[in-house]
């Protein structure tokens, strides 16, 4: 994640509540973007307890259509400032790390693979900012660090990690959400 541009006229026009994802201007889109790095944690999809029906229909974006469920590490990737949470390669995410997803108006139906707390996923939705984003308390993400919504402090470099063994680093706090 890099460094997301949380301008006043941003903040003071407070479009989340007005505009639609899918008709955001760039700097609209890039701001949604509450920084949590949930995203460049590793994740791995589990293809052999699928749920019934009933749950998918119960949980619609936490489940891939072939019923298949998103599980969170705790292992980040190497090319993030794991204290400020920011990519320290944005601009050349994509060449130097082939598997960075970049969320766009085009594939937020694919949007399931994000945490729940993931803003782009909360307005699509229909569920809103939360009170943590960064939008709504001055452009700062101390808020969202407090409450332990972001990544900060509870990683391993994946560089440090024998990734034979990622089971033995899933975890369950990133799919946790507040409010
Ligand atoms: S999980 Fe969503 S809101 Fe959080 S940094 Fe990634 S794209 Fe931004
Ligand atoms: S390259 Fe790595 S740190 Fe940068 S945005 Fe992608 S997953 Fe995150």
């Amino acid at each position: 994640m890099r460094k997301t541009p949380y301008t006043k006229a941003l903040m003071d026009s407070e479009f989340w509540l007005t505009t639609q994802l899918e008709e955001m201007d760039k700097a609209q889109w890039e701001a949604i973007c509450d920084g949590c790095a949930k995203c460049c944690l590793h994740k791995f999809m589990d293809d052999e307890e699928a749920g019934d029906i009933a749950e998918k229909e119960a949980m619609p974006t936490a489940f891939g259509s072939d019923g298949e469920e998103v599980f969170f590490t705790n292992i980040v990737c190497h090319l993030l400032h794991t204290k400020n949470c920011e990519c320290t390669q944005y601009e050349r995410r994509s060449e130097l790390v082939p598997h960075c997803v970049t969320l766009t108006k085009e594939n937020l139906k694919d949007i399931f693979y994000m945490p729940k707390s993931c803003s782009y996923r909360r307005m699509h939705e229909g569920r809103g900012l939360a009170s943590w984003h960064p939008l709504l308390n001055k452009g700062k993400k101390a808020k969202m660090h407090e409450l332990g919504v972001s990544i900060r402090g509870r990683t391993v470099n994946e560089n440090d990690v024998d990734m034979q063994s990622f089971e033995d680093h899933i975890v369950t706090w990133p799919l946790a959400d507040l409010d």
